[in-house]
C-alpha cells in the first residue's frame, strides 16, 4: 500500500468543482489585485479565528515579516523565539536586521519554554515570537504576562495552527498580530504562496495594509517604505471556499490522530507513557522512558490544549532514522520536521550558538517523525501505517 504524507489530490477530488468554479469567477471579473474576493477572505478568516481584523498578504513568511515591519523593528532589536520551527519565523527576524533570540521547546508539546523565556529579556527586547507547533497552541497565557510587563509585541505564528484553541482562545486572536500560511500543505491551502495576518486592533490592521501595497497612502504617496505583499485575489478564491470545510477537514484529522493512538496501543508498540512524572518534568530533561523499562519508546503526540488541529501528527523514538527507512520500503512516506534546529543553521552562526546551546530542540530533531495525518486519509491506511511500524520496530537498531 502507498501513503503518501499529504494527499492534495483526493481534497481536490472532493471539492474541485467549487474550487474550479470560484477560480472561474475570478477569471472572468480579471480582478486579480485585491478587490471583493480579497475582502471576502479576509472577513471570513476574521470572524472564524475571532479576530476584529483580518490583512490578506502573499505569504505566511511575508505576514511575518510584515508584522515586524509594523512595529518597526530592525537593527539592534532582539526578538524571541524559538529554534525549534519552520525557518520563516527566524528569517523574517533576521530579514529586518533585528536579531533571533533563542529559548527552547518543552519536550512535550515542542512549542516554547514559556518558564525560560524572562531570561533571555533584555533591553533590546521588542517582540516574542511563540510558534503553534504541528498544530497546537504555544502556553500564550505566561507570554502575554511577560509582554505587559516588558512592554513587548506578541506575534503568533499560527501558520500551522489556524483554528486551534487555548482556554477559549482561537490561533492568533490573543498576541497583537497572529499570522496565517496557505501554503498549500498547511491545513488550510491555497493553489499557491498566499497568507493573511489577524488582529484586534484597528491601527494595527491599517498599518498592515498601508505596509502591503508599498506604504502608500494615498496611492502614490508613501509616508513610510512597504513592499508588495498582497494576497493574489485568485488565492482568497480558493481560501474562502476551502474554508467552509476546515472544521470538518480537522474533525477527520482528530479522528486520525485517535485512531493511530488507538492502534500504536493495539499492535502492543512500546507507547511511552508521557504522564508519568519523568515526562512531565519541565527543568531540561527530554522525555525518557519510566525507569525500568529499556526498550526505546514510542512518544505519541500528547494534547495539552483545548483543540489541537493537527497539521501533522508527529511521534518520536530514538530509533528514527531506521524506522523511516523502513517505513519507506513499506510505502509509507513521513517527514523530519524539522532535521536542523534554527540556532545550527549555517546562515545564523553569526549569533555565535553550539550544539547543545537547546538540548531540546536538537533531541526533538534526532528523533521526530511526522506520519500521514491528512483528512481523506481512511482508517485502513492508519491502520497499515502502524501495522508496518509493528512488523519492522524489532528489527530496527
Ligand atoms: C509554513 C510556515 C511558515 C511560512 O509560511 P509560508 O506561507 O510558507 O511562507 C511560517 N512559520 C511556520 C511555523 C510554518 O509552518
Amino acid at each position: 500500500m502507498n501513503i503518501p504524507l499529504l494527499d492534495l489530490k483526493a481534497q481536490y477530488r472532493a471539492i474541485g468543482s467549487a474550487i474550479d468554479q470560484a477560480v472561474l469567477e475570478v477569471l472572468k471579473s480579471q480582478q486579480f489585485i485585491m478587490g471583493p474576493k480579497v475582502q471576502e477572505c479576509e472577513s471570513a478568516i476574521a470572524a472564524y479565528s475571532q479576530c476584529a481584523h483580518a490583512v490578506g498578504v502573499s505569504s505566511g513568511t511575508d505576514a511575518l515579516l510584515l508584522c515586524l515591519m509594523a512595529e518597526g523593528i530592525g537593527p539592534g532589536d532582539e526578538v524571541i523565539t524559538t529554534p525549534y520551527t519552520f525557518f520563516a519565523t527566524a528569517g523574517a527576524v533576521a530579514r529586518t536586521g533585528a536579531t533571533p533570540v533563542f529559548v527552547d521547546i518543552d519536550p512535550i508539546s515542542y512549542n516554547i519554554r514559556t518558564s525560560d523565556i524572562e531570561a533571555r529579556i533584555s533591553p533590546r527586547t521588542r517582540a516574542m515570537i511563540p510558534v503553534h507547533l504541528y498544530g497546537q497552541m504555544a502556553d500564550l497565557g505566561p507570554i502575554l504576562d511577560l509582554a505587559e510587563r516588558h512592554k513587548l509585541i506578541v506575534i503568533e505564528d499560527a501558520a500551522q495552527a489556524i483554528g486551534a484553541e487555548d482556554q477559549g482562545w482561537r490561533a492568533g486572536s490573543r498576541g497583537h498580530y497572529g499570522c496565517f500560511s496557505f501554503f498549500p500543505s498547511k491545513n488550510l491551502g491555497a493553489a499557491g504562496d498566499a497568507g493573511m495576518v489577524v488582529t484586534q486592533d484597528a491601527e494595527r490592521a491599517m498599518r498592515l495594509q498601508r505596509l502591503r501595497v508599498h506604504g502608500a497612502h494615498p496611492k502614490y504617496y508613501h509616508e513610510v517604505i512597504g513592499g508588495n505583499f498582497r494576497l493574489d485575489a485568485i488565492q482568497a478564491a480558493v481560501v474562502t471556499v476551502k474554508l467552509r470545510h476546515l472544521d470538518a477537514w480537522t474533525e477527520a484529522r482528530q479522528q486520525n490522530a485517535a485512531r493511530y493512538d488507538k492502534f500504536f496501543r493495539e499492535y502492543g508498540l512500546p507507547v511511552a507513557d508521557t504522564s508519568h512524572p519523568a515526562n512531565q518534568r519541565r527543568g531540561g530533561s527530554s522525555p525518557v522512558a519510566p525507569p525500568g523499562e529499556g526498550e526505546p519508546q514510542i512518544f505519541l503526540p500528547k494534547v495539552t490544549t483545548d483543540r489541537h488541529i493537527f497539521n501533522q501528527y508527529v511521534i518520536r523514538t530514538a530509533r528514527r532514522d531506521a524506522l523511516r527507512e523502513a517505513l519507506q520500503k513499506c510505502g509509507v512516506s513521513t517527514e523530519i520536521y524539522y532535521p536542523v534546529p534554527m540556532h545550527k543553521q549555517q546562515c545564523f552562526a553569526y549569533l555565535g550558538h553550539q550544539t547543545g546551546d537547546f538540548p531540546e530542540s536538537e533531541a526533538a530533531a534526532a528523533e521526530s517523525l511526522a506520519l500521514p495525518i491528512y483528512p481523506e486519509l481512511i482508517e485502513a491506511q492508519a491502520r497499515f501505517v502502524v501495522q508496518s511500524i509493528r512488523e519492522c520496530w524489532d528489527t530496527l537498531a
